[in-house]
């Protein structure tokens, strides 16, 4: 299993966030009784972190980017095949370049193994 660490970073970060919901709800309501305090805190807390945790584990915003078009020239052997591009990984963004190098299949995986050296997390 490979480990996205900007999404488990966000994560460990989202439980932090739920913390003062836990302990504010569970003063506010500690008359209540401390179970239903907590139950009332946890549907609170599920009622808006569902949504930051979809955003955590599926936003393409923090995730690997590829893109894949046919027909294209290698930049590296010249070759015409489906070309493929790292759009961003990590710190590697490339998203904005003007001029966007495409690569064969073959090419391209010699490319992201000297990227991987370099230390770019390439999922
Ligand atoms: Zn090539």
């Amino acid at each position: 299993m490979q480990i996205n660490f900007k999404r488990y970073a966000l994560y460990l970060l989202r439980w932090q966030a739920s913390t003062p919901i836990l302990a504010g709800v569970g003063i506010l309501l500690a008359g209540m009784g401390y179970i239903v305090a907590a139950i009332i805190a946890n549907l609170i807390g599920g009622l808006i972190f569902f949504w930051v945790d979809q955003f955590i584990f599926t936003s393409q915003s923090l995730a690997t980017q590829w893109e894949v078009r046919e027909n294209i020239t290698c930049v590296d052997c010249g070759k015409i095949a489906r070309g493929y591009r790292l759009v961003r990984a990590g710190d590697y963004d490339k998203s904005n370049d003007p001029v966007p190098e495409f690569r064969c299949e073959e090419c391209s995986k010699k490319k992201s193994e000297t990227l991987r050296n370099k230390g770019i997390k390439i999922e």
